[in-house]
């Protein structure tokens, strides 16, 4: 199995060996789904970003948690080999790739788990951690009439891709983000080890993966907590709100074509073939305190003439987080998620977006603004130290616990792979 690694790492020759190869991987590795190599990797170097595009040696379908692991262990007996779960590439900057590595297409293993029961008399589903939100929604409403109750705005994006970011929209300033709604994970960690963890079981590894952007082990079951779904959302949520009268617009949507609206924003930005153009996206999260300054310098200056796409600024609540989990927050207790989402054709505009996503960072730092990234993307040991701040240690060691090796996402540049 090393040998057979190793052969097709270092064979230069045509595609046909290379095929060859990874065919006698996948009998060696004995899985149940399947192991594919090159032009129909494709996949796997690319992502929504289209920003960077990185070849990985192989594209693995597993057909569960038992695949992974193996996957996993094959890697760790070799000197070189990464591993990046892939959700459904949604990504920014690479994260989810694996350059020369193993991507694991987890979409293969969207059908696993679907189980709904309840604990206590609550409502929970089971769901894979390559399962779509948008699939868990529809599911769930149709055949329990009861949903999640923390989601993000756009659902075409894998359970386990989410919960090791945090998850947010709306719902997040009353219920948390996704990483605040789920009770129990089946992890597969750096290690190859498939483990079950839960606030009160392997606690550790539990709070690591959530926010942990890939970095200890690979979700593969997320038990998530169910309430009952609404028919409407629009009068229910305008009787609680004061406002301007004359600024009030409404659309009567039932509460599920209101969750996938931005689906419908993706059928059209697709008609006019822009979904797929380059997406320099930048997300922050600042702080109250700062907010003010952020706009003084940064949408009144800096992003005067507009982004290229939405910009979206709504308020958030610490005390809703788990401070247990690996997400690093800003410190005040109120603090602003601010998303630039551009959309940009390919050209030298791409560069300019992207060196003012710089500039914006790069000023924030200076000014000492309490804030964070939001789906972070740093390309040295020295920016991650910063962004984690006094969590770096925490992050460095659950690494050590549970990725010794640094095998796991190596898209996310945090870590080196080791011997
Ligand atoms: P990928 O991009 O495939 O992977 C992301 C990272 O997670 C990678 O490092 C990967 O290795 C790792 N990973 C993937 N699956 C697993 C797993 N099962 N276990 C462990 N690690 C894994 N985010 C919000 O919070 N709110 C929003 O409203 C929101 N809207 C978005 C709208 C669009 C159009 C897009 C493109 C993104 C949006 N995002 C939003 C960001 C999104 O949550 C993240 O990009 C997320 O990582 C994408 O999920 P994915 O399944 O595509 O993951």
């Amino acid at each position: 199995m090393i040998a057979c690694l190793g052969r097709i790492v270092h064979d230069n020759d045509a595609e046909s060996k290379l095929d060859d190869d990874v065919s006698s991987i996948s009998k060696s590795l004995d899985l149940q789904g399947s192991i594919e190599s090159g032009c129909v990797t494709g996949l796997a170097s690319k992502d929504f970003g289209g920003l960077y595009s990185v070849k990985p040696l192989a594209l693995i379908k597993p057909s569960g948690a038992e695949d992974i692991a193996r996957v996993v262990k094959a890697a760790s007996r070799t000197s070189h080999l990464t591993v990046a779960a892939r959700g459904n590439g949604h990504s920014i900057n690479g994260q989810a790739m694996a350059g020369g590595g193993l991507v694991i297409d987890m979409r293969s293993t969207e059908e696993n788990h679907f189980k709904f029961f309840k604990i206590n008399g609550s409502p929970y589903i089971d769901v894979s951690g390559g399962a779509l939100w948008e699939d868990v929604l529809t599911r769930c409403v149709s055949l329990f009439g009861l949903a999640p109750r923390s989601w993000t705005d756009y659902l075409s994006l894998t359970v386990g891709g989410t919960l090791s970011n945090a998850g947010v929209s709306g719902q997040t300033f009353r219920h948390g983000p996704q990483t605040s709604n789920v009770t129990e994970l089946d992890v597969v960690t750096g290690k190859g080890e498939i483990t079950v963890c839960s606030e009160s079981q392997n606690s550790e590894l539990f709070f690591g993966v959530l926010g942990g952007l890939g970095q200890f082990g690979i979700i593969t079951r997320a038990r998530i907590k169910l309430q009952p779904a609404p028919d409407m959302t629009v009068s229910r949520l305008l009787r609680r709100l004061a406002f301007v009268g004359r600024v009030k617009f409404q659309a009567d949507v039932s509460y599920v074509e209101f969750l996938l609206r931005v689906k419908r924003a993706e059928e059209q930005a697709k008609a006019n073939c822009i979904w797929d153009s380059p997406h320099p996206w930048l997300n922050l999260f600042v702080s109250k305190s700062d907010i003010v300054d952020f706009d003084r310098t940064v949408f009144k200056r800096m992003v005067k003439n507009g982004v290229g796409g939405p910009m979206l600024i709504y308020p958030l609540l610490r005390s809703k987080w788990d401070n247990r989990t690996s997400v690093a927050l800003p410190e005040g207790e109120i603090f602003y998620i601010v998303a630039l989402l551009r959309f940009v054709p390919k050209g030298p505009s791409v560069e300019k977006l992207v060196a003012q996503n710089h500039e914006i960072v790069n000023w924030c730092i200076k000014e000492g603004l309490d804030f964070k990234l939001y789906l972070p993307h740093y390309q040295s040991k020295e920016d991650w130290k910063r962004h984690f701040g006094n969590q770096w240690t925490r992050f460095v060691e659950r690494k050590a616990c549970f990725d010794p090796m640094a095998i796991l996402a190596p898209g996310q540049k945090i870590f080196k792979r080791t011997h």
